[in-house]
């Protein structure tokens, strides 16, 4: 649910980030209400009754919807230039709903291959079992979706930048092609985040997040989000499957994410100048084969990331020489950055995704999607960017003298 109370719209990203969605109690508090409740109370019979017959639009149950997450949601919606949010108990729970809430038996998806590992698994593994048809493509390779959208489809699926080689999708290219399949497109935006890039305005009919992520960005919680302009998908697809299947967001979790959103574009603009920093630093380091930085004007979709996102992203993904061995090396050898397969954290971790987040899929289908041996993926924090650096220079040595 989200509703845009007395011109919000009009305020410049920054405001909407602080002050969005922002309803007082009675009590006339500085900071957003936390609403721990699951249901709501009625005055009379008559007006319970009234409730459920929909002659009276007010709180019911926290399934459907809740003052702390209307907040969240109001004020996602604002950021993402959005008309509907909605938020959900975890980034795959927003995913599973965007993709599957409006698909049956006999319809087809086309997605790009570059996949987080759970997204990859209800593509390949799960639609399937219901009867829906699904196809991958190189997510680069114009020419691919060309050939897969010349047949009729009704979704695509893709992330851009991909987790974990940072391929860069052309949002406008496959949007126009999508459509002309019959096709809505979801994007995963998860790495590229609000701030860096604003997928519906390129085309994209449903956003997808994680907002456990950049967006709480302390990583304190679990949640997603689902965003869209249109109504007929959001009022007659998304919201029903959700409320009745019931990934609901905790108000908890979403009171974090709405304090986290007040610091978004703070976070994700240092964390993204200090992921430039490291990047170019290993750039020039001799245990590492290559570097992969969206923002460096040697990543092969440059000029693309460039014309849909304003900046490289808090991403960095490198191979390190001596394949496995060398990079779990390199891994163990760092003191400051942390080993985890999170992301989006104001700390810097890093994880190896072949035997981690992209463990599951296989080495023929990882060699495919270029995740080699030897690819570490950075999510690059708030800490000082020389400090960084003076721990991968130390990485380095160590993967060196293995
Ligand atoms: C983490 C992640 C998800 C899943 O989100 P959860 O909150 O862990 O369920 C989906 N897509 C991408 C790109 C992610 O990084």
């Amino acid at each position: 649910m989200t509703r845009d109370k007395g011109g919000q719209g009009r305020w410049r990203e920054a405001t909407r980030l602080v002050r969005g969605g922002l309803s007082r109690t009675a009590f006339s508090e500085t900071s957003e209400a936390l609403f721990m409740t699951s249901g709501y109370v009625y005055q009379t019979a008559e007006e319970a009754e009234q409730t459920f017959k929909g002659d009276i639009k007010r709180y019911i149950y926290s399934r459907y919807a809740n003052p702390t997450l209307t907040t969240f949601e109001s004020r996602l919606a604002l950021v993402e230039g959005a008309r509907f949010c909605h938020g959900t108990a975890s980034g795959m729970a927003a995913v599973f709903a965007a993709l599957l809430a409006p698909l049956k038996a006999g319809d087809r998806v086309v997605a790009a291959r570059a996949l987080f590992g759970s997204c990859y698994y209800i593509v390949a593994d799960l639609l399937p079992r219901y009867g829906i048809q699904t196809e991958f493509v190189d997510g680069t390779d114009l020419e691919q979706w060309k050939t897969a959208l010349s047949r009729p489809a009704n979704a695509v699926f893709l992330e851009t930048p991909s987790n974990p080689t940072l391929e860069v999708v052309d949002l406008a290219a496959i949007s126009t092609l999508a459509h002309a399949a019959g096709a809505r497109v979801v994007v995963d935006n998860v790495f590229a985040t609000p701030i860096l890039q604003k997928p519906l305005q390129l085309g994209a009919d449903l956003v997808v997040y994680s907002t456990t992520k950049h967006i709480d960005g302390q990583g304190r919680s679990l949640g997603g989000a689902i965003l869209a302009n249109d109504e007929a998908l959001i009022e007659e697809q998304i919201f029903p499957f959700l409320r009745h299947t019931g990934p609901a967001l905790s108000p908890f979790n979403a009171w974090l994410l709405i304090k986290g959103l007040e610091t978004l574009d703070l976070r994700v603009r240092r964390q993204a100048e200090n992921a430039r920093v490291v990047a170019d630093f290993l750039t020039g380091q001799d245990c590492i084969a290559r570097v992969l930085y969206p923002g460096r004007a040697d990543h092969p979709q440059h000029d693309l990331a460039q014309r849909q996102m304003p900046g490289g992203g808090t991403m960095v993904a490198f191979d390190v020489k001596g394949r496995r061995e060398g990079s779990f090396r390199f891994m163990n050898a760092l003191n400051l950055i942390d080993i985890s397969n999170n992301l989006g954290d104001a700390k810097s971790l890093i994880t190896h995704p072949a035997t981690t987040t992209h463990e599951r899929i296989g080495a023929e289908e990882r060699a495919r999607m270029g995740i080699g041996d030897g690819l570490l993926r950075l999510s690059v924090g708030l800490e000082d960017p020389a400090d960084l650096c003076e721990d991968l220079a130390l990485a380095c040595q160590a993967a060196r003298n293995g």
